[in-house]
């Protein structure tokens, strides 16, 4: 039976931001500074000024153009040597799901030796982390409570997090006046990510109730998000940040499905990023997913957001057999939605087929 660890502590509200300062002053330490990253969006926004920095704090701009890379995570570890700045009082992300796991998997690497891909995989992380706070500003992936951080090893081609209860935040602030900006594209293709990892878990066979609660409150609150009027008004802002919260609680205690892993394949082959790749993968998904494929589409339209077709409809058998590759190997999930035979019902035929109809 699975022993659990959730995030110890959060503050949600609009403005909620601004008991940063507070949080980082009751942390008691040896060391004062703190270090930020910051999702290269805010570079100059007004946000910086409401931050309680000191001149001794250390700010990095997160490019989000990528997805994290381990070599990303160790050049941040080395700067951070090099300034002799590798002990501070707290790492502070604030950003989208690639900031959040980039502060996740620095204060993993801060405190144990080798470099990161060392540490892609479950429950590799040897020594606790660095303290640190999340500061979601776009919802959805559920980075924000999860016990990951997914980065890509280049060398390899694997991509992976390190999954460890070391990995999850000590504090969120989940302020939903942090998520106005986020354009509305963006704002769905993620927000999506909550909905479809939720309904996933729930056609499982991997199920327990506490997971299962989770995902049906996250999937209950994206109805009532994406199926509004207005998907980003101030209220629906506030129900997806939860949502996203909630989703993110529901993976750690079960699997995800059919989706992801032909997400991840699209990512690993064509650099397709995690969230719209869930939504291109959406077109081809109707014969494992019906109701949810036609809700999703629903939300889709209502919302006026248009999801991309047919980015793996014309490609090599080369890149057919690397997509196959990448998409088969995530043997948890299909297992989960599938069974164990999955192999013989995902031939390479019929993978290529999905691909084709995306
Ligand atoms: P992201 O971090 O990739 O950012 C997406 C875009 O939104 C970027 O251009 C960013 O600059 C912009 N943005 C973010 N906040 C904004 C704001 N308030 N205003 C304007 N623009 C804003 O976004 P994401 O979709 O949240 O995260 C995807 C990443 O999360 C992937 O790297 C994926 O692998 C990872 N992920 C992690 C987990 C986990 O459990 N750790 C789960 C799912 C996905
Ligand atoms: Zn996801």
């Amino acid at each position: 039976m699975k022993n659990s660890k959730n995030i110890l502590y959060y503050t949600f509200g609009k403005g909620a931001i601004k008991n940063l300062g507070a949080i980082l002053n009751e942390k008691k330490s040896k060391n004062n500074y703190v270090i930020y990253y910051i999702d290269e969006y805010f570079k100059e926004n007004e946000l910086l000024d409401v931050l309680p920095l000191q001149q001794e704090d250390e700010i990095f701009f997160v490019q989000t153009k990528d997805e994290p890379k381990t070599q990303f995570i160790n050049q941040f570890r080395d700067i951070l040597v090099q300034k002799n700045k590798n002990n501070p009082k707290a790492i502070v992300a604030i950003g989208g799901g690639a900031t959040l796991d980039t502060g996740k998997a620095v204060a993993n690497l801060l405190t144990n030796p080798g470099n990161a891909e060392d540490y892609q995989g479950w429950d590799l992380v040897k020594n606790p982390a660095i303290y640190k706070i999340g500061i979601p500003t776009i919802s959805g992936t559920g980075a924000e409570a999860s016990r990951t951080c997914v980065m890509t090893n280049e060398k390899t081609g694997l991509k992976l997090g390190m999954n460890s209860d070391y990995t999850l935040y000590d504090q969120l602030i989940l302020d939903p006046n942090l998520t106005k900006t986020v354009p509305r594209d963006q704002y769905f293709y993620t927000g999506v990510d909550t909905y479809i990892h939720s309904f996933e878990s729930l056609n499982g066979k991997y199920r327990n109730a506490i997971g299962d609660a989770y995902a049906r409150q996250a999937i209950a609150l994206c109805r009532e998000v994406f199926l509004s009027d207005d998907m980003m008004s101030d209220e629906n802002r506030e129900k997806l940040m939860i949502a996203s919260y909630f989703g993110g609680c529901a993976i750690a205690n079960s699997f995800v499905g059919v989706v992801h892993p032909f997400s991840a394949g699209l990512s690993v082959v064509l650099d397709t990023h995690h969230c719209i790749g869930n939504c291109i993968t959406m077109n081809a998904m109707e014969e494992f997913y019906p109701k949810e494929y036609e809700e999703f589409f629903t939300m889709a339209q209502k919302q006026g957001i248009t999801i991309p077709k047919g980015i793996a409809s014309h490609l090599t058998q080369e890149e057919y057999k690397k997509l196959y590759d990448a998409t088969i190997i995530h043997e948890k999930p299909l297992i989960n939605a599938l069974g164990n035979d999955f192999k013989e019902k995902l031939t390479f035929e019929k993978v290529t087929e999905i691909f084709q109809r995306m």
